[in-house]
């Protein structure tokens, strides 16, 4: 049975709790889920439940009816995601695990290693205990394969997973693995289940041959219920009577599952089909029927593998099956799981020009922050301000587009990221709210507003006189029209980027050529300033969002005053109406409100609300799971000090 637990519940009442359950022959374990905390409770016992419910704590009790307790969704409602090394197995990630079905030799797979990591794979697969059809086929390399696999997994970053056969080999292989594989004809070897539940690591279940969805998910239950916390459920083929291809994928299975457990489960179209050139139709196919990844063969030389050869994906098969996942993957609203960048580029320490200080800081000690356009850009200059305190230790990074800033902070290449997300007169920069949604591991952290301020910039050698062409962003343009206008003889042109303008005259060292940009970005280019303060309207602020991920904060949440929230409504009068009644009784003052279209869905709109915190935790989280019941999809984008207050730059 599931105990929901009171959210005021005291720890006293809580032991109490626990410990007549455990008196009662229970097995209990606790699940702090977002909005409540529950006990699972499972076990042969037979107690009344109306005598649980009556305890102190307890909200209420839900009994579970499938024969699979720990594993089924009535136990736990959000889909399981946990870490394996710096992967994140479940939720909107798509994980890919590629490598050969076996290790055949250190050299065979440190380059299997190179080709999975190159390609955009996250964990390595390779088979040191074979179980083979046939004695005489090759049996694989026992401890010293396990020991190749994963020096080649460390090399490359990759987490390893290979295959257990028997309860003789948990010790040794517990030192080199980090996820634990059940095969399919191991499903359901019940004491090797408890073996490996008890080792307590990561598990990927496979199907059985011939297992049934219920059987499969007993088989889950098992190592549950022996210890084992994250565990990988993975369709790989059934037997039927088709003979054309190996086995038969159930794709069914996979929403089948979804529903009746919160566990990940993955698809593996090498094992599924037995032929190469079926692994990539059927491995997309599990993706789009909702799979949290796949696990494929891949090998430098698949005809000449020493097992599952015509299965195994060339490598240039295999980079293909990278681009069509990655391609997909946002079609099924994902996005594919990328491991940290090991290497980063070189960032340049913030310049006094782009509002930092002293150079030659340890590159170990640096934070680096990506933001979109050339050096010296709005965004540098809002970075800059943001980090104010810590000069030196920010170096800023470049990137081309605003997705290219979301990318960055995602596969760790910076530790911080920073985009515009609204300008005073000329409203939201949409396309980072659009990216915010796409991208659920990234947070907002911080936010930071700089007054944009236009000059006209020349090469040093320019006066107003001698210029006869403009060149800025749109919006810089738009914002300078009053001073344009007093120029009518002057060509104007648009260009991608206010700071790539200046950077623009600068290599065409042209005196009548003239940009729009702030006067930091000219002392970053060593250009001049002709005129400042060119704006029509000085009351002119743009507001940035720094995003992080993995917990990653400047300052202590404690210190959080504002948090940004977005959430759809049902359609039916009042709905809106319901969730400012909620924000209005919990005291949360609204700061923006403002909708948009839903990407897909026609005349359907998501609501972006700003919100200023409430004094307590507590309340917030009061009025979160308030909210919850008259919203649909709500998500905190992120909670941060806010800074509001319009100041000059
Ligand atoms: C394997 O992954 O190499 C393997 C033997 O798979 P299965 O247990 O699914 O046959
Ligand atoms: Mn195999």
């Amino acid at each position: 049975m599931v105990v929901v637990l009171e959210q005021n519940i005291t720890s006293r009442d809580k032991e109490a709790l626990r410990a007549f359950l455990l008196e009662r022959g229970f097995q209990v374990r606790e699940v702090v889920g977002e909005s409540e905390t529950i006990f699972g409770a499972v076990g042969s016992s037979g107690v009344d439940h109306r005598e649980v419910e009556m305890l102190a704590g307890v909200a209420r009790v839900v009994p579970i009816s499938k024969p699979y307790k720990l594993a089924s969704r009535e136990f736990k409602k959000e889909d399981s995601v946990f870490p394996v090394g710096p992967v994140k197995i479940g939720g909107n990630r798509v994980v890919v695990i590629a490598g050969p079905c076996a290790v055949e030799g250190r050299e065979e797979i440190l380059e299997c290693a190179r080709i999975v990591a190159a390609a955009g794979g996250v964990m390595l697969r390779g088979g040191a205990y074979k179980p083979r059809t046939s004695p005489y086929s090759f049996q694989g390399l026992g401890e010293e394969g396990l020991r190749y696999l994963k020096d080649a997994g460390e090399r490359y970053g990759l987490p390893v997973v290979s295959e257990i056969v028997s309860p003789a080999q948990a010790d040794t292989m517990r030192d080199y693995v980090d996820v634990f594989q059940i095969g399919a004809r191991n499903m359901q070897n019940f004491e090797l289940l408890k073996t490996v539940g008890a080792l307590v690591r990561p598990v990927m279940l496979k199907r059985g041959l011939c297992a049934t969805i219920e059987e499969w998910l007993m088989a889950a239950e098992y190592l549950l219920a022996h210890g084992a916390e994250d565990v990988i459920l993975c369709e790989r083929g059934i037997r039927t009577f088709e003979t054309y291809t190996r086995n038969s994928l159930d794709i069914s299975s996979i929403p089948v599952v979804k529903k009746l457990s919160h566990l990940p489960v993955l698809v593996d179209p090498s094992h599924a089909t037995g032929l190469r050139d079926q692994v990539i139709p059927v491995g997309l196919a599990g993706i789009a029927a909702g799979a949290d990844g796949l696990i494929v063969e891949v090998h430098p030389d698949p005809p000449h593998a020493a097992s599952d050869g015509p299965q195994t994906l060339f490598p240039e098969q295999f980079e293909k099956l990278m681009r069509d996942i990655t391609a997909l993957s946002p079609v099924v609203g994902r996005e594919v799981a990328r491991l940290p960048a090991r290497k980063r580029p070189d960032p340049v320490t913030l310049t006094s020009a782009a509002g930092g200080g002293q150079t030659g800081v340890d590159r170990n000690d640096q934070l680096t922050v990506a933001f979109q356009g050339a050096r010296g850009a709005y965004s540098e200059i809002a970075l800059g301000r943001f980090f104010e305190g810590q000069p030196g230790r920010v170096g800023s990074l470049p990137a081309t587009a605003f997705r290219n800033v979301f990318e960055a902070v995602l596969d760790g290449t910076a530790d911080y990221g920073i985009v515009p997300l609204e300008n005073s007169l000329m409203g939201s920069i949409h396309q980072n709210y659009d990216l915010l949604l796409a991208y659920p591991d990234l947070e907002i952290v911080g936010e930071t507003h700089i007054r944009i301020e236009h000059s006209l910039i020349g090469t040093p050698d320019a006066t107003i006189e001698t210029i006869r062409e403009v060149i800025s962003q749109g919006p810089g343009i738009e914002q300078c029209r009053d001073f344009l206008d007093t120029h009518p003889q002057w060509t104007v042109t648009p260009f991608y980027d206010t700071a790539g303008a200046v950077a623009r005259i600068k290599e065409a060292g042209d005196a009548s050529l003239a940009a729009i940009a702030n006067s930091r970005t000219a002392e970053v280019y060593g250009m001049k300033v002709l005129k400042q303060g060119i704006e029509s309207n000085p009351r002119n602020y743009t507001r940035f969002a720094i995003l992080a991920r993995d917990g990653r904060r400047p300052d202590p949440l404690a210190e959080a005053t504002m948090a940004a929230l977005v959430f759809s409504t049902p359609d039916t009068p009042g709905a809106l109406f319901e969730c400012m009644r909620v924000l209005a009784e919990r005291k949360l003052n609204l700061k923006k409100l403002e909708s948009r279209p839903i990407l897909g869905q026609p005349w359907q709109y998501r609501f972006y609300a700003d919100v200023q915190m409430p004094a307590s935790e507590e309340e917030f989280a009061r009025a979160l799971h308030e909210l919850e019941g008259v919203t649909r999809g709500l998500r905190v984008l992120g909670r941060y000090r806010g800074s509001r207050e319009p100041v000059s730059a």
